[in-house]
């Protein structure tokens, strides 16, 4: 056993699965890239207040934070919505709008470890800066969605609702405690009764909590309150794009308004929400003007799981290539060989233990080596190489030169 293991709620990744990760990192990206977004990075760390100014106080006790050697207090972040907004706020302001960005990077908090969830996960994930035509932000939910989808993933559901219409009602029955969201949005029912049951409109707040479609939103509203989410659910259409409504999406913290998503992959239990996002309101909090924003965050270790979940086959990456020498007086010539070969782009890994012939390839066998190349004295001498099939055991003498051609 090792002295020292991994804090809690960390991983180690091994190749395998660091493969798997980057192939669905590198689909995600490409999704994000055909609708217009361009990658940005913000540190690892940022000061505290950050997220304080975003989250209040009581996001100090979820997150990973200390005092550096100069006394400032630093965090981990926790997300990356706040981070890309305090970029944009210092250097991206006078860009052209709609500004569209998107990041990936690991996110830290104190979280209790479980499956699907983690203290460090990584999070992908978008914002989009000066507009809140309907149609700009059912095009941030498609992206969502498509992203998702775009990894291989089958069974995804998403739900969207509209925040003003969830105030109002709450404003409605009497209620001002932010509590009451926070159970929202952990649906915890009980909860809710507790704090509304007798009043006037309780029941019919419970009702409109359950309301799962656009038509019945109007026993509750006037036409004129659910035209904005009857827009954006139009342009979902046309994006192609199946959503349900879910009235009862609160997304906890008070400076989400508007439209708010979420996406589900319902196979994962208890933690099987994928994404969140919507509209919000953190430039004048940060001390700017009050731009249109919206934006999503997906995690992406729960859409691994999810595709594993699902059965996903991961694509194998091209096999590696191996050579051989027979007898140290080869192994410069190997080098040359790798060094040619790697130049053109093909993986190759060369014996380094000086091991016997048979002993070479039953590694070349355990690293799954498509094809090995065995360099002997008196082949080299011809200017010829031997090429050994894996898989079959082949073996075939090729010219030195045109070797490459046979990879
Ligand atoms: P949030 O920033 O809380 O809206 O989270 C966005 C997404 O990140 C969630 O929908 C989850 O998929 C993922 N996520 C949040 N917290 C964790 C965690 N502790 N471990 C793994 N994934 C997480």
């Amino acid at each position: 056993m090792v002295a020292v293991s991994k804090p809690r709620g960390t991983r180690d990744f091994t190749p395998d699965e660091m493969e798997r990760r980057r192939i669905v990192e590198k689909k995600m990206r490409q999704v994000f890239e055909s609708y217009g977004y361009r990658e940005i990075a913000t540190p690892t760390m940022e000061h505290m207040e950050l997220f304080t100014m975003k989250s209040g106080e009581g996001i100090i006790d979820e997150t990973y934070s200390f005092h550096d050697k100069s006394g400032r207090m630093l965090a981990l972040r926790p997300e990356l919505t706040a981070p890309t907004m305090r970029f944009y706020m210092e250097k991206m302001r006078m860009n052209p709008k709609p500004l569209k960005v998107y990041y990936f990077g690991n996110c830290f908090r104190y979280d209790r470890p479980q499956k699907g969830r983690y203290r460090e996960f990584w999070q992908m994930g978008c914002e989009l800066i000066g507009t809140d035509k309907p149609e700009a932000i059912a095009e941030l939910i498609a992206t969502a969605y498509h992203v998702l989808k775009g990894t291989g993933l089958k069974d995804i559901k998403l739900r969207v609702g509209d925040l003003e219409l969830l105030r109002s009602f709450i404003k409605k029955v009497g209620v001002e405690s932010p509590e009451i969201m926070r159970l929202i949005d952990k649906s915890d029912y009980e909860g809710i009764e507790e704090i509304i049951g007798g009043r006037e409109g309780a029941d019919e707040f419970m009702e409109f909590l359950n309301c799962g479609d656009f038509n019945s939103l109007k026993k509750f509203f006037d036409e004129k309150d659910v035209e904005r989410i009857g827009s954006v659910f139009e342009w979902l259409s046309a994006f192609d794009v199946p959503y349900a409504l879910d009235t009862s999406i609160a997304r906890g913290l008070d400076y989400y308004k508007g439209i708010v998503f979420e996406i589900d992959a319902p196979l994962l239990g208890a933690e099987k929400q994928l994404c969140g996002g919507g509209e919000y309101s953190l430039l004048p909090v940060l001390g700017g003007n009050d731009t249109p924003t919206s934006g999503f965050a997906l995690g992406f270790d729960r859409i691994i799981l999810a595709l594993e979940k699902e059965g996903y086959e991961f694509p194998s990456s091209p096999e590696i290539v191996y050579v051989h020498p027979i007898g140290d007086e080869m192994r410069k010539e190997a080098v040359s060989l790798v060094t040619e070969l790697r130049g053109k782009g093909i993986k190759v890994e060369m014996d380094l233990m000086r091991r016997s012939m048979q002993k070479s390839l039953q590694y070349a066998d355990r690293i799954g080596a498509r094809t090995a190349v065995i360099i002997g004295p008196d082949e080299w001498a011809r200017g010829m190489v031997i090429l050994k099939d894996m898989k079959t055991g082949e073996q075939k003498e090729v010219k030195r030169e045109e070797i490459s051609k046979f990879l």
